[in-house]
């Protein structure tokens, strides 16, 4: 399974994940990003890697396998 992690104290609500996969991210009232599902395989890979990739604080990862 391949896992969605997501650094809140790093978060800077600049909305670039909510953008790429909003079915696995929203902003939450503290205006910081939230996961909405942890588990990646519901979402598309693309967007996943675009989220990760343009996060411009590194607070997203995707660890494990596939
Ligand atoms: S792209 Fe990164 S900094 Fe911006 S809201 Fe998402 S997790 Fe936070």
């Amino acid at each position: 399974m391949k896992k969605i992690e997501l650094d809140r104290d790093t978060c800077i609500a600049s909305a670039t994940c909510i953008g790429f996969a909003p079915t696995a991210f929203k902003l939450t009232g503290d205006g910081r990003a939230e996961l909405l599902v942890e588990d990646a395989a519901g979402i598309d890979a693309g967007a996943l890697d675009n989220a990760v990739a343009n996060c411009p604080t590194g607070s997203i990862r995707l660890i494990g396998t596939e």
